[in-house]
């Protein structure tokens, strides 16, 4: 590389924007988006920035062009440019970042080489989603994607019935779109295996968006609501109790505290970990809170 290219080294910024609100944009995100020559986005998230992007070089591409979006970025940032590539959420999540970085790879591409690329996290689907439920991801959770376009299926599966056996609560992204519909139905008879049909089930549709809706049912009904390419579905673990029209994942203080002293249970100790008596239940939290049951 000469002088002149040493000068001129291009930067890439892989910006995930949030669920969609400007509020719900990281500052970070912002100064880059501003610091950005030209930005490269899925036409639907260009529209969501459109007021950032005065004086700007806008490249706006259809849904499938997700290779031509990151092959694109990545030559103009190269060429000396500064480009922001902005998916939503967080683009390490589901996003972009991956593609890029395949590219570069295949391109033998170098830290410290042109371009200088920076990821800049943002407010995954699941935080914004379980946001708006209350507190349903405060335990161990997974994230399964339910689109079978790169994936196979069978993996999928067996991705749901180990964190359906696993207890975790799941989130599913991609649960649905107008030609994949089967998929949701299957899940839930997965997840009912592991799972009583009352276990709360939190739909959200386009969170932090102008259509948000935000339904509480539970697995026996998960399937009868309006899903689509912009929901989110948050699974409960055998914990998750319904609260107020939100979802409530206790993190297991019940098993160890008398909440309304404060004082830790008898034969419980603060700091240590959490006792169980010889069937494996949390000692003396016997018929409290659920999540003695775990
Ligand atoms: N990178 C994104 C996820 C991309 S996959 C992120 O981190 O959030 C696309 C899926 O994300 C959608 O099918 C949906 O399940 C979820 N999603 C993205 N934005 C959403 C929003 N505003 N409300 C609800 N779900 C959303």
């Amino acid at each position: 590389m000469n002088e002149m290219n040493q000068a001129r080294k291009g930067r890439l910024f892989l910006i995930g924007f949030g669920p969609g609100a400007h509020d719900q944009l990281t500052l970070r995100a912002r100064q880059a988006i501003a610091e950005s020559e030209v930005v490269i986005g899925y036409t639907t998230y260009i529209k969501l920035i459109a007021e950032m992007l005065a004086g700007k070089e806008v490249i706006r591409k259809g849904m499938t062009e997700e290779l031509d979006r990151a092959t694109e970025a990545i030559e103009l940032a190269r060429a000396g440019r500064t480009v922001a590539l902005v998916s939503s959420g967080d683009i390490g999540v589901y996003g972009m970042a991956g593609p890029t970085f395949e590219l570069l790879r295949e391109q033998g591409w170098k830290p410290g080489e042109s371009p200088q690329v920076e990821v800049i996290a943002g407010v995954t689907a699941l935080s914004s989603c379980a946001a708006r439920l209350g507190a349903p991801l405060t335990h161990d959770f997974a994230a399964i994607s339910l689109s079978d376009l790169l994936t196979p299926w069978p993996v999928i599966e067996r991705r749901l019935e180990a964190a359906g056996q696993g207890d975790f609560v799941i989130a599913l992204y991609n649960p649905q779109s107008k030609r994949r519909t089967w998929q949701l139905k299957r899940t839930q008879e997965i997840l009912l295996r592991y799972r009583a049909p009352a276990t709360p089930v939190g739909i959200v549709k386009s969170a932090y968006r102008k259509l948000e809706s935000v339904v509480l049912t539970d697995l026996e009904h998960m399937t009868e609501h309006e899903v689509g390419m912009l929901t989110t579905i948050l699974v409960g673990n055998s914990n998750t109790v319904a609260f107020e029209g939100m979802m409530l994942t206790p993190r297991g203080y019940t098993n160890k505290y008398d909440l309304e002293t404060g004082e830790a249970l008898p034969g419980q100790r603060p700091g240590l970990s959490l006792k169980l008596d010889p069937a494996g239940k949390p000692e003396s939290a016997g018929a409290q809170g659920p999540e003695g049951e775990g």
